[in-house]
């Protein structure tokens, strides 16, 4: 058995006998804690995975508590029918807060969620309809199968159960197609949209599951107290389970309940030793617990968590059987047009980074683009994936106008490309990596993921990246770290990802750099070999023997500027490039 397995197991085993063996007092506590790690894990999966900050779970909280206190008390519902309802009410809330500030870059949703919390809070106390500050009394409790969960030691099971079922979705999710695309934007936006995602409503998609989490434990906690009032859910609490995420390891799922659990027992610890040092009055467990925090993000920035895995270690994955088959997209006919550059003109500011370039790319052919450092190439592979709109003139991709379109719309006619400056994934693994290529060719969404029913799907991206990694000669280190690798192995390692998105137009940027000899001479066969099976390409590369020995025609650029086009041996003739080139060897 793993050692991961066997971890898993203890827990299991340990949520099984503690409520037995615990006094009430303690069994409440490991409820407690139960009911936190829900939120947290939902915080970890929003801020940890997707580097979005939220202040505001405990109001959500509070929204899926009060849904159930109100709907109970005063309308008579059963408790396992307010659950959903609070979960949808959630889910409303959080749909038009992450609409709202989730298109804008920055800041914005840390600062709308204190809003949140902070009005939420008001809302709460200043209802009358809400009990106000004294808040709502004698609520139900739960029952299941006939059986009235209203003792502490029959409660627990409950609130561990949920969190396994968290604890587990959160896991399935994050070994998905779902999950790579939520840890590709902690980075960023670029390379979730160059291979066809929707980082925006990924985005919001994630704000609403991590809130919809914290709205099943706020939902929990109102039948656990069977009482609610506004303080739990105000926005201190909510800062209070940031805390917790960033101690426990905001990046890993046990992260978040290892978390609740120090944060939780430290309270309590705290609670009770301080008043005896200090003195009765004394509230100083804040001030202790935020020097902790203080030293942890010190010593250990990625929290306490990461410390744990160390002595754990992950093995190497299952490969998943049964894959299903994917569609191979029909490569255009030979000779049509696959770019069309016309007059494009990119500026920033006052610099022209490409200046009114015209050039062709037709089906089945390796096109060079060679130039100076900052003659503009980088910058016309961005005009042609739509990361960036040309200012004038027009590109065409596959009969489509580029345009102001998005780089996910141009990915998905079958456009992949590589970049000049990696962007990689260093703590996944070069399978993980290479899958995130076939994001647009497989479907599955954040409900079937976490239910894992997208596993057939998965087991074709896995089998998808193995060949390539395969092509590249990287198979045999599929499951090590990304981050591992020499910088030429990275660009082979993106050269793979491209490729599983089985693209018709391939654009690599400077693939050849920091590889050896006879590594350079296997990436021109393989180009070579792509372009036998109809995938057409355009290269940027500065090592002239490889670009005049692969490529069939060649577009010069220099200062932005178009210098010249033609094969090869025309390029190698003309004095301007010569010159352009400072006499070095063309
Ligand atoms: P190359 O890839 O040929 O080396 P680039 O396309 O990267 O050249 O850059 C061309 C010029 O445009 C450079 O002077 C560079 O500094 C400038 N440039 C590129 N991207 C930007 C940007 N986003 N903002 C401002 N200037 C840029
Ligand atoms: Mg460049």
């Amino acid at each position: 058995m793993r050692p991961r397995t066997v971890l898993a197991l203890v827990a299991a085993l340990l949520a099984l006998v503690l409520p037995l063996l615990l006094p009430v007092f303690q069994v409440t506590l490991l409820t407690n804690i139960a009911i936190t790690s829900i939120t947290v894990i939902g915080l970890v999966l929003l801020t940890g995975i997707s580097g979005l900050t939220s202040f505001g779970q405990a109001a959500f909280m509070g929204v899926g508590a009060y849904t159930t206190a109100v709907l109970t008390t005063q309308y008579g519902w059963n408790p396992w029918l307010t659950l959903p309802a609070g979960m949808a009410l959630t889910a409303v809330i959080a749909n038009v807060l992450g609409l709202i500030t989730l298109r804008m870059q920055g800041h914005y949703l840390p600062l709308a969620t204190i809003a949140w919390g902070i009005s939420l809070y008001y809302v709460f106390g200043n209802s009358p309809k809400l009990g106000g500050f004294t808040g709502l009394r004698e609520i139900p409790p739960v029952s299941l199968f006939g059986l009235v969960l209203d003792q502490p030691r029959e409660f627990v099971y409950l609130a561990l159960a949920f969190l396994a079922l968290a604890i587990v979705a959160a896991q399935f999710l994050l070994s998905s197609r779902f999950g790579r695309a939520m840890r590709a934007l902690r980075s960023g936006t670029v390379v979730a949209e160059a291979f066809g995602a929707n980082t925006f409503t990924l985005r919001v998609q994630v704000f609403v599951l991590s809130a919809v989490m914290a709205s099943v434990a706020g939902w929990l906690y109102a039948h656990q107290q069977r009482f609610v009032n506004p303080t739990p859910f105000g926005l201190n609490v909510g800062i209070e389970y940031l805390f917790m995420a960033v101690l426990g390891g905001s990046a890993y799922v046990w992260g978040g309940v290892a978390g609740a659990v120090l944060i939780t027992l430290l309270r309590e610890v705290l609670q009770d030793v301080l008043p005896r040092l200090l003195g009765e009055n004394s509230n100083y467990e804040v001030v202790v617990l935020g020097v902790l925090i203080i030293l942890t993000l010190q010593f250990a920035r990625r929290g306490l968590w990461p410390l744990v895995e160390r002595w754990v270690p992950a093995g190497t994955p299952r490969l998943l059987a049964h894959a299903l088959t994917f569609p191979h997209r029909p490569a255009p006919a030979t000779g049509s047009p696959v770019l069309r550059v016309r007059n494009a003109v990119k500026q920033f500011g006052g610099l022209k980074a490409v200046n009114d370039v015209s050039f062709d790319v037709n089906a089945g052919e390796i096109v060079g683009l060679i130039g100076p450092n900052g003659a503009g190439k980088s910058t016309m592979f961005n005009l042609v994936t739509g990361v960036n709109p040309a200012t004038s003139g027009t590109v065409e991709v596959l009969g489509q106008s580029v345009g102001r379109q998005p780089a996910r719309a141009i990915h998905r006619l079958g456009v992949a490309r590589t970049f000049q400056h990696v962007k990689l994934f260093p703590e996944l693994s070069l399978l993980e990596n290479t899958m995130m290529g076939g994001y647009s060719r497989a479907s599955a969404g954040i409900l079937r993921s976490m239910l894992h029913l997208e596993r057939r799907e998965e087991a074709a991206l896995q089998q998808l990246a193995l060949t390539q990694l395969e092509r590249v000669g990287l198979r045999e280190q599929a499951f090590t770290q990304a981050g591992n690798l020499a910088l030429g192995q990275q660009r082979l390692l993106e050269i793979a990802r491209a490729l599983v998105a089985d693209p018709s137009f391939l654009l690599l940027d400077e693939p050849a750099a920091g590889l050896r000899f006879g590594e350079k001479q296997d990436l021109s066969a393989l180009l070579k070999k792509l372009r036998g099976e109809g995938v057409t390409i355009l290269i940027v590369e500065h090592d002239m023997d490889l670009v005049m020995n692969l490529v069939d025609r060649l577009v010069v650029m220099n200062s932005g500027q178009e210098l010249a086009q033609g094969t090869p041996p025309q390029v190698r003739g003309n004095p301007a490039v010569r010159e352009a080139y400072l006499g070095a060897e063309v």
